[in-house]
């Protein structure tokens, strides 16, 4: 082979795709029975329903230089959005709308404050001065030269620098600045808690702004059908380039000889050969301390390396239901993706919990719904949800009543799902009673699946600012070259990071293109004194 590929994630078939394309023998090895990775969808809880097993809607690969590059449409993806992006629902009726129509958008969040629609419409004003600069700032190879020049030309030197501020600011704090009311600071906090930040970590606002403005541009679209259909464009993509993928097949061992990655080495005991290089897409302590070996390494990144911070866990519970939730406020209805806390005050209680390790007493929930999306996904006139929640990763007790070890045995699974959909109740009276079935993915069952999922950490790595960009996933230049020359980091643990946009894989097939046409160069020149000396 040319280069082998660890792991049949989305990015490990994006970077397979890339080399592929450029007429590389490329082979995709997948410890798991069938690829994606954290992108699935099946049958989970009963026939007849699909559910994403994992990831569920894309905002970012709609706005992903890399997956537009896959021209997964044509290879039979069909996006579908609902109308309100998210949306913040209260128990007193109350609910942040982000809907698709900024006039709708805007006067959601006016019926929290007098002026705050307006307000709206000069925020998302920022992401259309700097929201597509930024986006390729961050998501094409870094550094970042085009990108950044394209945002110091939209924002002129004092923007930019004001720019920089705002990209600083924690979640609470840019709400605050911003607006009056409650709604906005519900719908920018809930977005940047998908990652393990809190109201008041430096660069949440970032977060928030980021999704808001996505949300606000492009929906949150999902796949008709399910998740998977990602994957399987991906593959049939892959093969029709003639790259290879083969499941089933756990890589224990990246071959080093002579201070390079030449191969792997299968479960099995067989290897496999990689003439330009060796992708991988596990977490980076796996694949360093495990795979390669810290004798490979240099002392001072293997140390680095031990700095590594996993994002927290997360437990998530798939449901089949008898009909569409029976939402008590209106919008709520027709979102695709909902928030469920009461504010961004007991946003910063939940979060501070899990900073303690403790299981939170009222989590907070990321839910998706799917009978007004994608109606493909049950019988006519029922419906498919899930919703997840963070865990600490070492628990250390309970904030609730049930004495929660995060065992997750029956008993701790049972409890806490019952305080989960107890958060639901009260914002969806009788919800409870159109469950059919349910399906619970614990940390461990998390990990179980996919073992990039350590302790239920869904994003590769912490998310704060600490370990991004030149700091994922150490200290360094956000590259994905790694000290052992031939081999590349090319999923979520590298920059830019958790989420479906394709961007480390793309990125990282690229660069060992770049390295490999350099060295072709070098030796052509090595080479060329020997020739005319003949
Ligand atoms: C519950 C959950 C919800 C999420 N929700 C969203 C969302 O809605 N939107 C969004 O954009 N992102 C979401 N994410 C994050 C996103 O799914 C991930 O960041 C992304 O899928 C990571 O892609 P990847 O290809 O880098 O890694 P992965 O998808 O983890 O793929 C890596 C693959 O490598 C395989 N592998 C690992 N080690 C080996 C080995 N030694 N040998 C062979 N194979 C190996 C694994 O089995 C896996 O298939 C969510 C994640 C989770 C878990």
């Amino acid at each position: 082979m040319d280069a082998v590929v660890i792991g049949a994630g989305h990015n490990g078939l994006v970077a397979a795709n890339v080399l592929a394309e450029h007429g590389w023998r490329v082979l995709v090895l997948e410890e798991q029975p069938a690829p994606g990775g954290a992108v699935k969808s099946g049958e989970l809880t009963e026939p007849g329903f699909t559910s994403d097993l994992f990831s569920s809607f894309y905002p970012l690969a709609a706005a992903s230089p890399a997956l537009d590059a896959m021209e997964l449409e044509r290879f039979g993806v069909r996006w579908r959005r609902a109308p309100l992006a998210v949306a913040h629902p209260q128990p007193d009726g109350r609910c942040a709308s982000l809907s698709l129509d900024l006039g709708e958008t805007a006067s959601s969040l006016e019926r929290f404050a007098a002026g705050d629609g307006e307000r709206w419409r000069s925020f998302y004003g920022i992401w259309e001065q700097a929201g597509s600069p930024f986006m390729d700032a961050l998501l094409r190879p870094f550094p970042p030269l085009r990108g950044s020049a394209r945002l110091a030309a939209a924002l002129g030197p004092r923007g930019l620098l004001r720019f920089t501020r705002f990209a600083l600011l924690p979640v609470r704090r840019m709400a605050e600045e911003r607006f009056r009311g409650e709604g906005a600071a519900w719908l920018l906090a809930g977005n940047a808690l998908h990652a393990d930040l809190t109201p008041d970590s430096a660069g949440g606002g970032l977060f928030g702004w980021v999704l808001c403005g996505l949300g606000q541009q492009h929906g949150f679209p999902v796949p008709e059908g399910g998740a998977g259909r990602l994957i399987d464009a991906l593959v049939a993509r892959l093969r029709a380039h003639g790259g290879e993928l083969v499941c089933g097949a756990p890589v224990s061992q990246v071959i080093v000889r002579g201070g390079r990655a030449v191969g792997v080495r299968l479960h099995d005991g067989s290897d496999v050969s990689a003439a330009r290089g060796v992708l991988a897409t596990t977490l980076a302590p796996t694949l360093f301390h495990e795979l390669v070996g810290d004798q490979h390494l240099p002392r001072d990144f293997v140390a680095d390396l031990d700095h590594f911070q996993l994002d927290n866990g997360t437990l998530k519970v798939d449901w089949s239901l008898d009909a569409p939730i029976s939402w008590i406020a209106e919008d709520a209805h027709r979102a695709g993706t909902l928030h469920v806390a009461d504010g961004i005050d007991a946003l910063t209680r939940t979060t501070a919990q899990l900073t303690r390790g403790m299981i939170p007493d009222e989590p907070f929930l990321v839910m998706g719904q799917y009978a007004s999306v994608d109606p493909t996904r049950m019988p006519a006139g029922r419906e498919v949800a899930w919703a997840y929640t963070h865990l600490p990763q070492r628990v250390r007790g309970d904030a609730g009543p049930d004495g929660l070890t995060g065992a997750w045995d029956e008993r701790e699974t049972e409890a806490f799902v019952a305080r989960i959909e107890a958060q639901i109740e009260r914002r969806a009276p009788g919800f409870r009673s159109l469950i059919r079935r349910r399906h619970v993915f614990t940390p461990a069952a998390f990990e179980a699946a996919n073992r990039n999922l350590r302790g239920g950490a869904l994003n590769g790595g912490t998310a704060q600012v600490h370990q991004q960009v030149v700091f994922r996933p150490v200290p360094g230049l956000a590259r994905p070259a790694t000290p052992l020359r031939g081999l590349w980091l090319a999923g979520a643990s590298a920059h830019p990071g958790g989420g479906v946009h394709g961007a480390a894989g793309f990125n990282a097939a690229r660069a060992v293109l770049h390295a490999w046409r350099l060295g072709a160069v070098e030796r052509a020149v090595r080479q060329a004194p020997l020739a005319s000396a003949r």
